[in-house]
């Protein structure tokens, strides 16, 4: 925007203006350099939040709470929102602080059950410190080898060849192009200075001798530090070997469920959140029994795979295409901690509504009688914790039925998207479907609002 007025004022001074009698005299910058400011502090307070680009740089200084600004004309908006493609497409404004922002392009080849992808990561630092490297979870090297502290500290594979699953990173550069790649170090944040400590009482400790080995962590040391409040982009190409189904990720047969599957940032948690005394990155290794820690983000998602299958995701369908025996699904969700997917030729698609939320129901045919209690269940939820915490702020809930030879993928959540669990001929009076459905959502509400959105009910 400031480059337009540079460019007026110097039509201005050589050109234009300086062939129109009395308005060289005008100083015209100074004019618009209040004008400007205001527009910025639109900007900053909401009013471009909800018009501006996904690939602007405007998110960054997008805050909780939506606007504050004041409300322009319809008019006036829509010629700014000329110079802003929009950013908030699904929500009328961020949750929660635009601090990740993931664009990814992603396609399954079914066969070898892998899914090759490209991520446009944009990071801002939230800290008043210069931040010298990245760090990014690679959840599936957990099931790479038995040297990984999720096997060693005794969840088991399945020992069997073609079990394996992992994620490489086989390209990472920065916007201006310079590469990564060379530089990218496992690193094992749990083990120094004092792993026991590290090690919930249900697990094994770690034994010395794998010290070093598990990759579920990788540092990126960057050439040139972030500095506060500003931002970087980089490029990454990965490759994700996903595992036969077990802990929730995975295939069986011709079944997926695609969950902590690419390249994921850690959280870097400034100096007095929640327990960092100084800034620093908060990533662990993966553990049998941890959870997941992710900044809420923005993510656009492009899934290409054969057009047989059904998919599912913790994103809203923006589009389908299909050419040459494939389908490119994009989806898009906006303040999620983690974005799952799903795909297999058996679902059956069950779509409801209740309030502003569209709930969608993928289902195995040999449960499309029980439908309709996974969405009574969904609804009760909704209602309830609407009526009892605060409303649930997203306006599409995925609900999938794994298969039986999936259940592996069974009772998750994930912000948007939770997986269900329930049997052929269960009787209605075992409320089972419903008990499952109800508490895998309240596990999605409960990790995945933003407190934002919690504390302006409260
Ligand atoms: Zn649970």
């Amino acid at each position: 925007m400031f480059i337009v007025f540079i460019v007026v004022d110097f039509l201005r001074k050589y050109w234009f203006f300086g062939k129109c009698k009395g308005f060289g005299k005008i100083k015209i910058v100074p004019i618009f350099v209040p004008a400007f400011a205001k527009i910025v502090k639109w900007y900053n307070s909401g009013f471009v939040n909800r018009n501006s680009g996904f690939d602007s740089r405007s998110w960054l200084n997008q805050t909780a709470g939506g606007s504050k600004g004041p409300r322009l004309q319809p008019g006036v908006s829509k010629v700014l929102r000329l110079f802003f493609t929009k950013a908030q497409q699904i929500l009328p404004a961020p949750l929660s602080p635009r601090i990740t922002q993931y664009k990814i392009r992603a396609e399954l080849d079914p066969a070898s059950k892998t899914v090759k992808g490209e991520i446009v990561l944009d990071w801002r630092n939230p800290s008043r410190d210069t931040v010298k490297d990245l760090q990014f979870h690679l959840y599936l090297n957990a099931f790479k080898n038995a040297r990984s502290t999720f096997r060693a500290q005794g969840r088991a594979a399945s020992a069997d060849q073609g079990d394996f699953g992992y994620v490489d990173i086989d390209e990472i550069r920065t916007s201006r192009g310079e590469d990564l790649t060379g530089r990218l170090k496992f690193i094992q944040p749990d083990e120094n200075p004092a792993p026991e400590k590290l090690t919930l009482p249900e697990e094994k400790p770690l034994a010395p001798d794998i010290y070093g080995k598990d990759q579920t962590v990788v540092s990126v040391p960057l050439t040139t530090a972030v500095l506060p409040d500003s931002s970087i982009r980089v490029k990454i190409r990965f490759t994700s070997k996903l595992p036969k189904l077990s802990s929730r990720t995975g295939y069986n047969q011709d079944y997926f469920f695609v969950a902590q599957w690419f390249p994921k940032l850690g959280v870097y948690e400034p100096a007095g959140m929640r327990y960092a005394q100084k800034g620093g990155w908060n990533t662990h290794q993966f553990h049998p029994n941890s959870e997941f820690y992710a900044n809420h983000s923005l993510y656009q998602v492009d899934i290409t795979l054969p057009e047989e299958y059904v998919v599912g995701s913790g994103g809203k369908l923006m589009k389908k295409e299909v050419a040459d025996g494939k389908q490119t699904l994009s989806f898009r969700a906006e303040n999620i901690v983690d974005f799952a997917w799903t795909a297999s030729k058996a679902y059956k698609v069950v779509e409801d509504q209740w309030k502003q939320v569209n709930i969608k129901l993928l289902i195995q045919p040999e449960h499309y009688y029980q439908a309709e209690r996974h969405i009574r269940a969904a609804k009760y939820a909704l209602e309830y914790l609407a009526a009892h915490v605060g409303p649930y702020p997203w306006n599409h809930l995925t609900i999938v039925d794994p298969p039986t030879y999936g259940q592996g993928a069974g009772g998750m959540e994930y912000t948007t998207m939770i997986t269900a669990g329930t049997f052929y001929l269960l009787p209605a009076q075992i409320r089972m479907a419903e008990m499952v459905t109800i508490h895998e959502f309240g596990h999605a509400y409960f990790m995945g609002i933003p407190p934002a959105a919690i504390l302006s009910v409260w």
